[in-house]
């Protein structure tokens, strides 16, 4: 393990809310609906209320975040964390739910859900700047796909999303060239 699992399982999550676009703008978070099945399979403690609002608000979340994996390296990233730490209002308190043992929340379980989903995010984002690992951050390799990842390889060696599609098709292509060439 490269970080504390929460923070770990906090970055992959980040990660995975900003590839509900896809490269042709598909939009799984469309509406309340789409935000439903969304928390269904990553599930959040706290507040829900499944309003239009509500989804606008994560949806400019999630573009915050890709903001992070945009920037050139940490110091460009550090003004976007602090923007979202100072808008989560954070309150760091210890918490013990579901299957997590003691760790930290910054937001209390009334809040918005776009504001505990920042804080979140944030959290786990300042951690990278504080290790100095900007690099795990990374977009996907193959050409026609901009989902974006999370590498807590030992080796910093990933390089396709987890859609499992893009690292085939490069296999596949590589494959290919190889043939052509022989
Ligand atoms: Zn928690
Ligand atoms: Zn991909």
């Amino acid at each position: 393990m490269v970080f504390a699992y929460d923070t770990e399982v906090s970055l992959v999550e980040a990660a995975m809310l900003v590839n509900t676009v896809d490269s042709d703008g598909v939009d799984a978070l469309a509406d309340p609906a789409g935000l439903q099945v969304w928390l269904a399979q990553h599930p959040f403690t706290g507040v829900i209320l499944g309003n239009a609002d509500e989804v606008a608000e994560v949806r400019a979340v999630r573009t915050q975040l890709r903001r992070l994996w945009q920037v050139a390296d940490r110091d460009a990233a550090v003004p976007i964390i602090n923007d979202l730490l100072a808008a989560a209002d954070a309150r760091p308190f210890l918490t013990r739910h579901d299957e997590w043992d003691w760790h930290l929340h910054v937001t209390p379980p009334d809040a918005p859900l776009a504001q505990r989903m920042a804080a979140e995010a944030a959290m786990a984002f300042l951690e990278l700047v504080r290790a100095d690992d900007w690099g795990r951050l990374k977009t996907c390799a193959a050409d026609d796909c901009h989902d974006v990842l999370v590498d807590l390889s030992k080796n910093r060696s990933k390089r396709y999303c987890d859609d499992g599609n893009c690292g085939n098709r490069a296999a596949v292509a590589a494959y290919r060239a190889r043939k052509r060439a022989r």
